[in-house]
């Protein structure tokens, strides 16, 4: 197992496409990989959809995680077909003879297991004991999973323990971060559609990360998995974990002579792909523009028709409006 401590925080997302579509998996997995995804899941519902594993395989760079549930045989086969991981819940996946079987495939291919509890998969002696899928309830059934794969002398395990909870997910993973030595999978479940999920992640993650707990992310949306990716790298680099152009951009106010809405997405999107580590502001006027981003390496401040362009606080020259993110984008170049 490598060293998961001084890893990089990786981003992970799942394909949607239905399984038994090979060539459909196929291309949204490209475009994930391709949109910056670092680990792609992919559920393996049935016998016939391991297919699936070897035909991914052979065009990803990025790992591949089989996501099963209620069948050892199908972990087993996944493990034997080449996967990088295999997600499971002991909870479901059978008796102590099947989860050694899967145990003992994944030793032998040399993969790791994450174990994945989630509110709806608590067992019911712990939801009677705690009311519910609390986060003590969560982490119980967590650790649960983790003495059956270690007393079949299986250590090389990922430990997920997800809510819609927020607040439950958060407490659930500072628990799980105290007692087990594992690397953690972080991610609110059924978070919801693109606004409400993007918010309740960057709450749940955010708050995890920020503390040093965490390791894999998954932002869960109700949207283009592609979104996905793109929320899970944009909180990374909102904590600084992930480099690339960090933009910052004022709300704008009655002081604002300049479309700076406008500008600001134009420069965010020309962007989005730039890897350098750096701070760029667009801000509406020189009142407060160049001092509220002293910090940035780069930025504009808005005029009336015109934009005065400053690099750490001290003014440069000025630029006409329609010229403002061409020159932005040359700047950028030049640095
Ligand atoms: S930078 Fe200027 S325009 Fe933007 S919010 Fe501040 S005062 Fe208003």
């Amino acid at each position: 197992m490598l060293n998961f401590k001084n890893s990089p925080v990786t981003v992970q997302s799942m394909l949607n496409v239905i399984a038994s579509d090979v060539d459909g998996n196929i291309k949204q997995a490209l475009a994930l990989e391709a949109a910056g995804c670092d680990i792609l899941r992919v559920a393996v519902p049935a016998l016939k959809d391991t297919k699936l594993i070897p035909a991914l395989k052979s065009v990803l760079k990025i790992p591949l995680v089989a996501d099963i549930h209620f069948s050892a045989h199908i972990a087993v086969k996944c493990a034997e077909l080449g996967v990088d991981k295999i997600r499971i819940n002991p909870g479901n996946i059978g008796d102590k003879t099947a989860v050694k079987r899967v145990a003992d495939a994944c030793k032998t291919a040399a993969i790791p297991i994450r174990i994945g509890v989630n509110s709806g998969s608590v067992p019911k002696d712990s939801l009677l004991k705690y009311g519910g899928a609390t986060s003590d309830a969560l982490v119980e059934a967590a650790l649960l999973n983790v003495s059956q794969l270690e007393e079949c002398n299986f250590r090389d395990i990922v430990i997920s323990v997800k809510s819609s909870n927020v607040k439950t997910m958060i407490e659930a993973n500072r628990k799980l971060f105290k007692m087990a030595d594992y690397p953690l999978h972080l991610g609110v479940t059924e978070a919801g559609t693109y606004n409400i999920g993007l918010i309740k992640s960057a709450c749940g993650i955010g708050s995890l990360l920020t503390d040093g707990i965490g390791n894999t992310i998954r932002v869960s949306l109700t949207d283009d998995p592609l979104r996905e990716v793109e929320a899970g790298i944009d909180i990374l680099k909102a904590l600084g974990q992930r480099g690339g152009i960090n933009l910052i951009s004022c709300p704008t106010c009655g002081r604002t002579q300049i479309d700076i809405v406008k500008i600001a997405n134009e420069i965010e999107a020309a962007v989005k792909d730039i890897p350098k580590n750096l701070t760029v502001a667009v801000m509406g006027c020189v009142v407060n523009g160049p001092g509220e981003a002293s910090n940035a390496d780069l930025g504009i401040a808005g005029g009336k028709g015109f934009a005065v362009l400053f690099k750490k606080g001290q003014e440069v020259r000025r630029i006409d409006e329609k010229d403002i993110v061409n020159e932005i984008l040359n700047e950028i170049s030049l640095m």
